[in-house]
């Protein structure tokens, strides 16, 4: 069966046509997903009973089940789903001062292999389609009756190795008729694929644009992320530079810190010289260690230092505040811990 929030709004109408409904119907059932968050078509009850019958018979709604659920002492909400297939994936509700931000996966699993993630050692079982991404907002805010103001896309997989089906659901998770969440309040994590930065620097998306950088030497960033190895730092930051002029937008680099690895004054006075002048800023994350993992976490110490060292030489750094520590909300840490792909 067809999963209904697969389709963006332009393409509801469309099918609402191809199955000799007129295309207005498209933008009820949107309203019934998106905004009232309805979890059966017999709901929407300002459709006939015969179209809901359709509905029903041709698609579904694909409403997730909550595998596990963890609560942090600081708000955070963590939920490890059940997909409808047999796969698992993990979604965090966080709270800010400005409101609820969510951090969505957008595969089962990944491909890139980065060594400090819990993700990696896993198979990238499949990507997620659109419609899938935008039920992880829907599921949390069901759950909990909230209304999500931002979204991230840093839970599992790369997004950039999912693109078309990233791009598509941040279409329907921004349309202002649905979940109405504007792309200033979305922002995208890669690890660095180089293509897909250029493309998306062409595309006029006001997202924001965050680039895992953890690392300013090839030595050092290759053997955390082996997506070095196929775009080294030069043509990464060549990118960036590209993406900067063209949409004059600012962008926000991930430094995971990693004791005795890239935390000391050296690193930060490299990272100074590789950012400077750029419109940026530095997201500092004290690493989360995972199991058996051969990165430890910095001292606060040393991670205080890195961060002034970085201001007071012209580029903006704050220290990302740990949310959920105590519940595993790093990246893939409960669906690795239940098991795998569930
Ligand atoms: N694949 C994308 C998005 C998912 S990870 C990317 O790489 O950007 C979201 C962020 O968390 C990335 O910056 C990633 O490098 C970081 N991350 C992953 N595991 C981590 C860990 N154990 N400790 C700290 N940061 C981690």
């Amino acid at each position: 069966m067809k999963n209904i929030k697969d389709y963006n709004l332009d393409e509801l109408k469309e099918e609402m046509i191809s199955i000799n409904e007129k295309p207005f119907r498209a933008e009820q059932i949107f309203k019934w997903i998106y905004v009232e968050n309805v979890v059966d078509f017999s709901d929407m009850t300002n459709l006939s009973l015969e179209l809901r019958e359709k509905l029903k018979q041709n698609y579904t709604l694909n409403i997730y089940k909550i595998i596990k659920k963890q609560e942090s002492l600081d708000g955070t909400k963590k939920y490890l789903f059940d997909i409808l297939d047999g796969n698992a994936i993990e979604t965090v509700l966080m709270q800010y001062k400005h409101g609820y931000s969510i951090c969505v996966s957008s595969q089962v699993g990944c491909k890139m292999g980065c060594k400090f993630c819990a993700s990696t050692g896993l198979a990238c079982v499949r990507n997620l389609t659109a419609g899938e991404i935008a039920e992880q907002i829907l599921a949390v805010e069901r759950d909990t009756g909230i209304k999500i103001s931002n979204v991230v896309f840093m839970g599992i997989g790369e997004p950039f190795d999912n693109f078309d089906n990233v791009l598509k659901s941040i279409k329907i998770i921004n349309n202002q008729k649905g979940l109405n969440i504007g792309a200033r309040h979305i922002s995208v994590s890669t690890c660095g694929v180089v293509p897909k930065i250029y493309e998306i620097a062409d595309m006029d998306l006001q997202c924001t644009l965050s680039i895992s950088l953890h690392a300013t030497t090839n030595e050092k960033r290759s053997a955390m992320m082996p997506i070095n190895n196929k775009y080294n730092i030069e043509e990464l930051m060549k990118a960036c530079k590209y993406y900067i002029e063209k949409t004059n937008k600012r962008i926000s680099f991930e430094y995971a810190l990693a004791k005795d690895n890239n935390d000391n004054l050296e690193d930060a006075r490299s990272l100074v010289k590789l950012l400077k002048g750029m419109l940026c800023h530095v997201n500092l994350i004290p690493i989360n260690k995972i199991e058996n993992g051969k990165y430890d976490t910095s001292t606060n110490e040393n991670i205080i230092k890195f961060r002034d060292y970085l201001n007071d030489h012209g580029i903006v750094a704050t220290i990302r505040r740990e949310l959920g520590d105590d519940i595993d909300a790093a990246c893939g840490q409960l669906r690795r811990k239940e098991g795998g792909n569930g």
